[in-house]
């Protein structure tokens, strides 16, 4: 290889994970050079974050052993800037990196800004260190009788909540949240979901947003304290500065604006995917999920590969299928949606639906491994149809 056609793809999660690999499949016969960029060596599987919050330990999946085979370049390190004008990122503030084509799959985090107190004083799944450090000061709470607040009932805090119930039957887990568990689902699911908290011992405290996090309470809107001994806060979504800093055209909440292929529409040498992009189809704008991710990544991966071989790139579709929620290991429930993630009339409870989601969850890796062969089919529906984004 002379001068190769140089790929940046900026984090390892589920997304950039199966740009990575799929495209060095794609782009075998082909004069490229591919880089993935990510600040661990371990691949994080962020679905089952509330699992290591819980005390679980996880598989030990490493990005250089994803990759075996692929020739895609693994680099360890912080993505610390971008130069557009120049084509390159720097990391870990000292290497320059260069790219003709930039994958921007940067992921999301809990925002723990917005509300006073909850970077002092909370515990996020963010970080699976973190998430682990969180486990260790539970057992100490739960061995003393103490209680637990998880805030925010959307299906990361339900999850998070059920899973530490289960885990920890001596801790008081009380789930905090403005709206009602469950909110996007059917009456049935939704029904199916608070019998199960119940069942659990999960108490809630609903109606009232958190304003303010204190060391050892969290207070509602309308002033109410809920005392607490460990608070987690599950609500609230960031996304990293960076794109915005670069001068790429961003939302207001700085997810990167695509077109209907997936290309910046700032800056078309750089395709933003996952929960970092701001993607809108006809029914309305993808909300960070994996199952709209992943295929946001095959997606911008074949494109690159028509692009380089002088084909027209084709325009991204997607809808909704399902609601995966977890309940402990022993439960689960999965609304059946709409493609614009409106609650559809079916649902999955019980055994069948804790089989269900375990797929769901533990499909990504397998998805990474067979990519590197063939090239796997990772769209669950198109039922979306694209259109320009706006800011
Ligand atoms: C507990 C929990 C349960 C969930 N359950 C579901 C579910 O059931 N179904 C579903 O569809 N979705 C679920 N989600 C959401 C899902 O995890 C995200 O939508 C998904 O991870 C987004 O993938 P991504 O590749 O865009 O980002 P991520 O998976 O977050 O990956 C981003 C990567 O970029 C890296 N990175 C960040 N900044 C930098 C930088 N400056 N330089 C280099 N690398 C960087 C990060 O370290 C990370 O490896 C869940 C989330 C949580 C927290």
């Amino acid at each position: 290889m002379n001068n190769p056609h140089r790929i940046v793809v900026l984090g390892a999660g589920y997304t950039g994970m199966l740009a990575a690999v799929r495209l060095a499949r794609r782009t075998r016969k082909l004069d490229v050079a591919i880089t993935l960029v990510n600040p661990s060596a371990r691949f994080t599987e962020r679905l089952r974050m509330h699992q290591i919050a819980a005390g679980q330990e996880l598989a030990d999946h490493r990005i250089p052993e994803l990759l075996a085979g692929t020739g895609v370049e693994f680099v360890q390190g912080w993505a610390t800037s971008i130069d557009t004008a120049g084509r390159q990122v720097l990391v870990d503030c000292t290497t320059a990196m260069h790219y003709d084509t930039l994958v921007y799959a940067l992921g999301s985090s809990t925002d723990t800004d917005t509300v006073p107190g909850a970077a002092d004083h909370a515990w996020t799944l963010n970080d699976p260190r973190a998430a682990h450090r969180f486990s260790e000061r539970l057992a100490v709470v739960e061995a003393d009788g103490g209680n637990v607040a998880v805030c925010g009932g959307g299906l990361t805090g339900i999850e998070a909540a059920a899973e530490i119930a289960e885990n920890h039957p001596g801790l008081t887990v009380t789930l905090v949240s403005g709206s009602e568990p469950g909110a996007m689902m059917g009456d049935k699911a939704r029904a199916y979901l608070n019998r199960t908290l119940d069942r659990l011992g999960v108490a809630r405290e609903i109606g009232q947003a958190v304003t303010k996090v204190l060391p050892d309470a969290v207070e509602l809107a309308n002033g109410d304290v809920v005392p607490t001994d460990l608070i987690l806060w599950t609500t609230g979504v960031r996304v990293s500065p960076l794109a915005a800093q670069a001068g790429i055209e961003t939302d207001a909440r700085g997810l990167i604006v695509v077109d209907s292929t997936l290309h910046s529409v700032s800056h078309p040498n750089i395709h933003a995917i996952g929960d970092a992009a701001a993607v809108r189809q006809a029914w309305g704008q993808i909300h960070g999920t994996c199952q709209s991710g992943l295929p946001t990544a095959a997606h911008t991966a074949d494109t690159i590969a028509r692009e380089l071989r002088g084909k027209k790139a084709k325009p991204f579709r997607f809808g909704y299928v399902h609601q995966p929620v977890s309940l402990g290991r022993k439960d689960a429930v999965i609304q059946f949606t709409k493609a614009n993630d409106t609650a559809g009339r079916f649902h999955l409870a019980g055994r069948a639906a804790v089989m269900y989601k375990e797929a769901v969850s533990s499909s990504p890796v397998p998805t990474f491994r067979m990519s590197t062969k063939m090239t796997m089919s990772v769209q669950l529906s198109k039922g979306g149809k694209a259109t320009r984004a706006t800011a």
